[in-house]
């Protein structure tokens, strides 16, 4: 029997991990050293400014983001997963718009990539079985875009998204730190290839982009429709037109993404949503993102937008 001590029979071999992420799913893998990521002090100066609006928790947590050791004792590397969401646009039957990642016939993403991730666990623990490894999905506080960048998985475009060269923005970012050492994949982070496009600030309905990858969240409608406890006020719902969940109209424009516009009729019309009581939003939206924002944000959201967007399609 092999001791927890001796020598792994199976030797770290980031090419065995990248086959595996890309069985479960996963789009692109990177591999970046536990340092403090190449975003450190924008990050900073961004949460100094107040941009962060009704974060709260970013700002309290700012100091864990200066280096991945602070979320893993002894964290020798940060390994940058990309997983696809669909790029079909959630409408409802009588057409208000939802954004891409919501996904609302699946589980919320937060849980669902932790489970897809787990058997890349397993494979760490294979190689060292003394490995601490931790994976994080967005609610940890790291600066998942800057370690994605430092490890080749994709570049920050003007829109302050992770761009994958080749496949676009609709994509989650997945974080496992682990204190076994892994070789990076660069040696230098890759630069931006937005070139002199500005299609995305000049698209912004609610002037949130207000420079390259200068980034307000107290403007930026997908914040108030998802994070932000406020109700929407009659600007943001008139800039929303028609979109009640989140904000994908930077991504749109981007032509790393698909430029043909589609929809995914699979949410039930507005007035529906609107007469739902706790039970039915349960039993309909389950566990997924619409779930996790909650049936009064989600009833909030329409009726504010729809006065505006109804007026419109009457011209
Ligand atoms: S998500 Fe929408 S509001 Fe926010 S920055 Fe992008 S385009 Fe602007
Ligand atoms: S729309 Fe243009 S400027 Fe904005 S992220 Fe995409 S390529 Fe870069």
């Amino acid at each position: 029997m092999m001791r927890e001590d001796s020598p792994s029979r199976n030797p770290p071999d980031r090419a065995v991990f990248e086959r595996k992420a890309k069985e479960l799913g996963f789009l692109r893998v990177g591999f970046s050293p536990a340092e403090a990521p190449p975003h450190l002090d924008a990050f900073l100066e961004w949460i100094a400014a107040g941009r962060h609006a009704g974060m709260h928790w970013m700002a309290s947590h700012a100091d864990l983001r200066r280096h991945p050791a602070a979320l893993l004792e002894g964290c020798r590397t940060v390994i940058s997963l990309a997983y696809p969401y669909s790029p079909r646009k959630p409408v409802t039957t009588d057409r208000f718009e939802a954004a891409r990642f919501t996904e609302p016939r699946l589980p919320d993403y937060h849980d669902r990539l932790r489970k897809h991730a787990r058997p890349l666990l397993d494979l760490l623990r294979s190689w060292d079985p003394r490995s601490r490894n931790r994976i994080c999905v967005d609610s940890a506080p790291i600066l998942e875009r800057s370690f994605a960048l430092r490890a080749g998985v994709g570049f920050i475009g003007k829109n302050n998204l992770l761009i994958v060269p080749g496949y676009g923005s609709y994509v989650f970012l997945l974080e496992i730190l682990t204190t076994i050492p892994l070789k990076p994949t660069l040696s230098t982070p890759p630069k931006d290839h937005c070139g002199p496009c500005n299609r995305c600030i000049e698209a912004c309905p609610s002037g949130a982009l207000s420079g390259p990858r200068l980034f307000d969240a107290s403007l930026c409608l997908s914040y108030r429709t998802i994070e932000c406890r406020d109700p929407l006020g009659a600007d943001a719902a008139e800039a929303a037109s028609g979109c009640f969940f989140g904000c994908d109209v930077c991504q749109e424009v981007c032509p790393f993404n698909p430029i043909a516009v589609t929809e995914d009729p699979c949410l039930p019309d507005a007035a529906d949503i609107l007469a739902m009581d706790a039970e039915a939003f349960a039993t309909r939206f389950g566990t997924s993102a619409f779930a996790r924002a909650g049936l009064e944000k989600i009833k909030g959201n329409l009726l504010a937008v729809m006065p505006s967007e109804s007026a419109r399609r009457r011209g």
